[in-house]
C-alpha cells in the first residue's frame, strides 16, 4: 500500500508524464466488527489508465497497490486503505455504457438464475402469493431483475444512479427505477415488503451503513435478499489456479472494484448488526453462460455449474468450499 507519507514523484517512462503518487487514507478496524487485527491477504493493483483523458486524477492511482486484509475476529476482508481521491468510486464507475451492451446485458439472461432463485426465496417468505407485494431493486442495472420480478406477480421499482442504464431500464421494464440514493427514498417514507441487494454490496465501502439504510426501505416483518460473492473462497479458487497455471496472477480486488470479502459469519454479522433478523446465509446460484454463446460450450458448461450449485447446497459446510464462490442471504426486518 501506498500511503499517506509524502513519496517523491514517480516517472511513468511510456507516456513521459509526471505524477505524484495518490493519496490513500488508512482503514484500522474492521468495518463489520470493529476489530483491529487485520492480516494482510490480498494485494490489490490499480489499473486505471484508461481513464487519462476523461479522469487523470483517477488515472494516477495507476500503479498504486493496496493490501487486502481479513478480520482476524470475524472473518472479512476489506482493504486496509482507500483512495483519497473524492468521489473515487462514482468516478471509477462513471462508465458510458453503449446502447448496444445494454441490450445484451438485459436479454442474454446469464444471471436469470440467479434472480429467478431470489424471487422465489422472497416469495416463499412473503407468504408465497406473491400477487400486489412490493420489491426495490436496488443497483438495478439494466432492469433484469425488476422484469422478472413484474412477470412474476411483484410490483417492482429499482434504483439506479447510473444516468445511462437507469434510463435503460426504465425503458425496457416500464417499470419506476429512481435515480436517487437509497437514503434518500428511505427519508421520504417509501416502504416495500421486500428489497434486493444482488450483486451490489462488495462494491460499496462500509457495507453495514448501506444495509442500516436498505433496512430503512423494507416494511416492518418485511425480508431482504443480499447476493455477494465468497470473499474466501474467491480468493482461494484464484491461489489455486496460479497455482495450476504459471504466470498467472490471482486478483479479487483490482482497483477495489470489490471492497467487501464476505464469509458466511461476517455477513451474518452485517445483517445483524445493521438490525436485521432471522438472517439465513447459503450457496448463491450461479450464473449461467449467455443464450448466446454455442450450445457446445452452453449446454455442458450449464449442467456442470447447476451440478456444483446442487452439491454446494446439499454437501454439509459446501458453503465454505470451492462449491460456494456466492452467498445468498436473506433477513428479516423485526416487526
Ligand atoms: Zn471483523
Amino acid at each position: 500500500m501506498r500511503a499517506n507519507h509524502p513519496i517523491p514523484t514517480r516517472i511513468l517512462a511510456e507516456s513521459s508524464t509526471v505524477l505524484i503518487d495518490p493519496p490513500f487514507t488508512a482503514l484500522d478496524a474492521c468495518w463489520i466488527c470493529g476489530a483491529r487485527a487485520l492480516r494482510p491477504v490480498h494485494t490489490a493493483i490499480f489499473e486505471l489508465s484508461e481513464y487519462r483523458r476523461q479522469d487523470p486524477e483517477l488515472a494516477a492511482y495507476t500503479g498504486a497497490t493496496v493490501s487486502v486484509v481479513r478480520c482476524a475476529a470475524c472473518g472479512f476482508g476489506q482493504p486496509a486503505a482507500l483512495p483519497a481521491l473524492p468521489g473515487y468510486f462514482d468516478r471509477m464507475y462513471d462508465q458510458r455504457w453503449s446502447a448496444e451492451w445494454m441490450e445484451r446485458e438485459f436479454t442474454l439472461g446469464y444471471k436469470d438464475l440467479i434472480f429467478r432463485t431470489v424471487l422465489h426465496g422472497l416469495g416463499r417468505r412473503t407468504g408465497g402469493e406473491v400477487r400486489a407485494r412490493t420489491l426495490l431493486d436496488l443497483g438495478a442495472h439494466v432492469g433484469r431483475l425488476m422484469h422478472l420480478a413484474a412477470a412474476a406477480g411483484w410490483t417492482a421499482e429499482g434504483v439506479e444512479l447510473n444516468p445511462a442504464t437507469s434510463a435503460y431500464a426504465a425503458k425496457a421494464t416500464g417499470l419506476p427505477v429512481h435515480r436517487a440514493d437509497a437514503a434518500r427514498l428511505s427519508a421520504e417514507g417509501r416502504r416495500y415488503d421486500a428489497v434486493t441487494l444482488v450483486d451490489v454490496l462488495e462494491h460499496i465501502p462500509d457495507p453495514v451503513r448501506m444495509l442500516e439504510t436498505a433496512r430503512g426501505l423494507v416494511r416492518p416483518g418485511g425480508w431482504i435478499a443480499v447476493k455477494v460473492p465468497h470473499g474466501a473462497v474467491q480468493l482461494r479458487k484464484e491461489e489455486l489456479r496460479a497455482r495450476l497455471r504459471p504466470g498467472y496472477r490471482p486478483t479479487i480486488a483490482d482497483n477495489l472494484v470489490h471492497v467487501n470479502h464476505f464469509t458466511p459469519g461476517s455477513l451474518t454479522l452485517a445483517l445483524a448488526k445493521a438490525g436485521f433478523a432471522e438472517a439465513a446465509v447459503g450457496v448463491a446460484a450461479p450464473e449461467t453462460l449467455p443464450a448466446d454463446a454455442p450450445a457446445r460450450a452452453r449446454l455442458p458448461g450449464n449442467a456442470a455449474r447447476l451440478a456444483a450449485y446442487g452439491l454446494g447446497r446439499i454437501v454439509p459446510g459446501g458453503v465454505h468450499t470451492l462449491l460456494g464462490l456466492h452467498l445468498q442471504a436473506y433477513a428479516r426486518n423485526p416487526a
